[in-house]
């Protein structure tokens, strides 16, 4: 991984609490010597514990500053997490539909940890009739898939998504009741590898964010989506067994764990 710094452009919400959103897309993407470019899609209120707030950015800004990015250097790769609201789900699709060749990692962020709803009927409709037939990779939680398809079953959930358009799912499985976490990766209408890690003891801010990014980020770096998928889970485990806790609320990953020095 030397050489020229790949780069992702990110569609993410900011989050002034600093656990979550673009920030944590940033940090990662560095961590995996990527050039991290990003859109803003919404600002939010929020602290440690949960999301107060969406402010909504205008989609014609967001498409305009998307496109200063693409015409001014290549884009390896699309990582997209918070979106908020179904005109900035259109807005986005409107720029995904003209490079299709780029691939499209989509972190579908319906919750916030703390439990506030981040996506309403009408942008639900959009990410399955209009997003995920432009996403190469989905990477549900089980809830987020569970509620996506209106499936129980893990595996009926990741068939219908890929039967939406997304050529490929991980469904991780924080939210289950398992001692260990197993995370499932799917593609091309069949399941590819079950990835196992020691469940972590706290409630971590931004690890879906974390862990979405850091597969774009080795996929913008060439690995094939199963080596991308395995080394991404490495490397938000370690974040999250470095996590540190800012506020009263969940913990943050430490995603520049690496960096770490004496002082
Ligand atoms: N805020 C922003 C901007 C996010 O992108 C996300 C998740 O992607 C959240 C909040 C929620 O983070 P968590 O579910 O880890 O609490």
């Amino acid at each position: 991984m030397t050489g020229d710094r790949p780069s992702v452009l990110c569609f993410s919400g900011h989050d002034p609490s600093g656990g979550a959103g673009i920030q944590a897309d940033i940090e990662t993407l560095i961590s995996f010597s990527c050039h991290a470019a990003s859109v803003i899609t919404a600002l939010t209120e929020q602290d440690s514990r949960n999301v107060k707030k969406i402010i909504p950015q205008r989609p014609e800004d967001i498409i305009s500053q998307a496109r200063s990015v693409l015409a001014d250097f290549p884009v390896k790769a699309f990582k997209i997490g918070l979106i908020g609201h179904h005109e900035t789900a259109e807005a986005i699709c409107s720029i995904l539909q003209d490079y299709p060749q780029i691939p499209v990692i989509l972190d579908p962020v319906l919750a916030a940890g703390g439990g506030t709803e981040l996506a309403t009927e009408q942008l639900l409709s959009t990410l399955k009739t209009r997003l995920l037939p432009l996403t190469h990779v989905l990477t549900p939680n089980s809830i987020e898939a569970r509620r996506l398809t209106d499936s129980e079953d893990l595996t009926d959930a990741a068939m219908k998504l890929m039967k939406m358009g997304c050529k490929a799912v991980l469904i991780t499985g924080t939210h289950e009741d398992t001692e260990a976490v197993s995370n499932q990766l799917y593609q091309d209408g069949k399941m590819i590898k079950t990835l196992a890690c020691t469940r972590l003891p706290y409630s971590y801010h931004g690890s879906g964010c974390t862990f979405a990014a850091a597969i774009a980020g080795l996929i913008a770096q060439g690995l094939k989506l199963p080596d991308a998928v395995s080394r991404a889970q490495d490397y938000t485990w370690n974040a999250l067994q470095n996590a540190y806790r800012p506020g009263q609320g969940q913990h943050n990953p430490a995603r520049l764990f690496w960096t770490t020095t004496s002082l």
